[in-house]
């Protein structure tokens, strides 16, 4: 699977293609696929951005300056963070740089800006966060320093409202149609969101534009009433064409974590709409709609120091007007009293724009469940790219089985009797599991979907005495980890685990070679962010039992990189699927086509056949 990952994005800095690779095995999967990425652009002499969620950009800056350091190329790492702005004399995030250096290019600090006193951080021999200190001692513009690191650095690493960043945008055109040619590199496509939530947010009647508001800023200085009048009517005007919306496509998941929560829904509306509703409240034609929205806007905050604060509604019918589709795609977050919230989901067709100019590798793991929903916000369709799954190592395909236990199911949750049974149930396969593999030598897992159904199901069990049993502790400390090491050092013991991705993805970094695994259930996360995943697959694509195959589909992958990552060659290792509903048609039917799986309600013999 290596050799394969490693041929696809050597293909892809030859071709300028794009590629999506969804990535079962996760974190140690993803971090490898990195370090052949970063080797490809140091071969090659090509730039690279690195463009990833921000938990991890301290990892892949380090693993970027350790293949960097080998060849003398500098790494430029550049979070999201606050850097003073002196136009404005406060702390902004980069967020905030995006919409408030409208009048970049203008603004005399950025014409006065010297990078060599950041020569320190481009070199890496002093941290971004110094920065600064740098700036405000020296009334410097953070934009045009970002955008300055960013055009020396080889290897840059930063967070996704980079590519929303005009100015970054610029130079991006600007070096890969130079003779220094630049790829790009996104990882976990979902935080992109998070991305467009914080840069694209915009609440119609916010309270900005609220009577209030206006008479409050009657004792701003500067600020022109009739032009806030003429505001006013553009923001009702976005409300009636927003609201009269079509909503046909039903709510969309956008991610996971608390901030995209089920609430809201996706609405399109045909742009053509918006332009005429804006021309009639302007008096322009369609086409000058952007462009006396920009004069208006200065007209009416004439003082730049202002200027951010009415930044966000241009950058909204902006990036509306001149999106990549006939159709405008919005996300409603809340409505209420005070205004309407949406999001404007079109700028992640940026993303799609500096694919085409550059050619890029995006890569997502089971958290960028379904791809599909991802690869469509960022405006890829159809054969624009390609999806690569990777699976199991070549050649190996043989020394993995499912087998599926359908002598029990975990469906009556309610059904106290049924209930009863399954949990009986559960603890004669977990003993015989025990039993026969407890004593053998290699490591075996037990895989529980949570805290509370383990205890559940050992409430009373007795494990064999002789057999070496490493439980998980609800809180992981460095102490099961170790143990965890040693066992696999010594070859032996048995993982009494839940479904954390964190544990799995743990396991693959530290190569601990499983021979087998006992699945109990259905091995997910509940709650409402899968619920609402499942409710997008079901109305979207008309995929019933949506449900029981998001969670399926999640923990299989999940499980498919622990063990075919970690088959020691020559071995064979299993996988035994507690809970009839595995067997179903149409859950068989989603396994990868290399692994065969065998339903019966008494697999253990089978299971034994196959190990010999
Ligand atoms: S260009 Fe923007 S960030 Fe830079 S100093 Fe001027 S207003 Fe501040």
């Amino acid at each position: 699977m290596y050799r394969e990952m490693r041929r696809d994005v050597e293909s892809i800095f030859l071709s300028k293609g794009r590629l999506l690779n969804y990535l079962p095995g996760g974190k140690a999967d993803m971090l490898r696929l990195l370090e052949y990425t970063v080797e490809e652009a140091l071969l090659q002499g090509r730039k690279l951005v690195i463009l990833s969620p921000r938990m991890f950009q301290r990892e892949i800056r380090d693993i970027a300056r350790e293949k960097a350091a080998e060849d003398g190329r500098s790494v430029v790492h550049l979070p999201s963070t606050h850097l003073p702005c002196p136009l404005i004399n406060r702390e902004i995030k980069i967020a905030d740089v995006v919409h408030h250096c409208l009048s970049a290019g203008q603004c005399a600090y950025q014409k006065d800006f010297d990078l060599e006193i950041f020569r320190d951080i481009l070199s890496g021999k002093r941290e971004f966060s110094s920065s600064r200190q740098l700036l405000s001692e020296r009334g410097m513009c953070p934009s045009r320093m970002v955008i300055d690191l960013a055009a020396e650095g080889f290897i840059i690493v930063s967070d996704y409202p980079f590519i929303f960043h005009q100015g970054w945008r610029r130079l991006i055109e600007e070096i890969s149609t130079g003779p220094e040619k630049m790829v790009i590199l996104m990882i976990e496509p979902y935080e992109l969101l998070r991305g467009i939530d914080e840069e694209f947010t915009f609440t119609i009647h916010r309270e900005d534009l609220s009577e209030e508001y206006l008479e409050a800023l009657g004792g701003v200085e500067g600020v022109e009433e009739g032009g806030m009048r003429i505001l006013k009517g553009i923001v009702e005007s976005l409300r009636s064409v927003l609201e009269e919306a079509s909503s046909e496509e039903g709510a969309l998941p956008l991610g996971r974590g608390g901030r995209w929560g089920p609430y809201g829904e996706l609405k399109i509306v045909e742009r053509h709409r918006l332009i005429e509703r804006l021309s009639g409240e302007l008096n322009v034609n369609p086409e000058g709609v952007v462009s006396s929205m920009r004069r208006l806007l200065d007209l009416t905050f004439p003082d730049p120091s202002v200027r951010w604060w009415y930044a966000n509604l241009y950058l909204f019918v902006k990036f509306w007007i001149e999106g990549y589709d006939a159709a405008v795609r919005f996300y409603v977050r809340e409505e209420g009293r005070d205004g309407m919230r949406v999001t404007l989901l079109n700028p992640a067709s940026v993303v799609r724009e500096v694919l085409d100019e550059v050619g890029g590798v995006i890569i997502s793991s089971t958290g960028s469940y379904p791809t599909w929903a991802y690869s469509e916000l960022m405006g890829l369709k159809g054969d624009d790219y390609h999806l690569k799954i990777y699976y199991a190592p070549e050649g190996e395909e043989d020394s993995v089985r499912v087998f599926i236990h359908t002598g029990l199911t975990f469906l009556h949750r309610r059904d106290e009797g049924k209930w009863a049974a399954a949990l009986e149930t559960a603890r004669e396969v977990l003993k015989e599991f025990l039993e026969r593999y407890g004593r053998r030598e290699g490591i075996y897992a037990v895989i529980f979907p949570s805290f509370h159904r383990k205890e559940e199901i050992l409430e009373g069990f007795q494990p064999p005495g002789d057999v070496t049993i490493l439980s998980e502790p609800r809180e992981k400390s460095e102490a099961w980890w170790e143990r965890l090491q040693e066992a696999r050092d010594k070859g032996e013991g048995v993982l009494l685990m839940v479904g954390f991705s964190s544990t799995w993805n743990q396991m693959v970094a530290e190569e601990v070679p499983l021979r087998g695994a006992l699945v109990f259930d259905i091995p997910m996360r509940p709650g409402p962010v899968l619920e609402y995943r499942v409710k997008y697959l079901r109305e979207r694509y008309g995929w019933e039992r949506g449900s029981f195959m998001g969670g399926f589909l999640h923990a299989f992958y999940m499980i498919n990189s622990v063990i075919s990552h970690n088959l020691l060659s020559s071995e064979r290792a299993f996988l035994l699927l507690a809970d009839r509903r595995y067997s179903t048609p149409w859950v068989r039917s989603a396994l990868p086509s290399f692994l065969r799986s065998i339903s019966s309600s008494d697999p253990y013999p089978m299971i034994d056949d196959f190990l010999l």
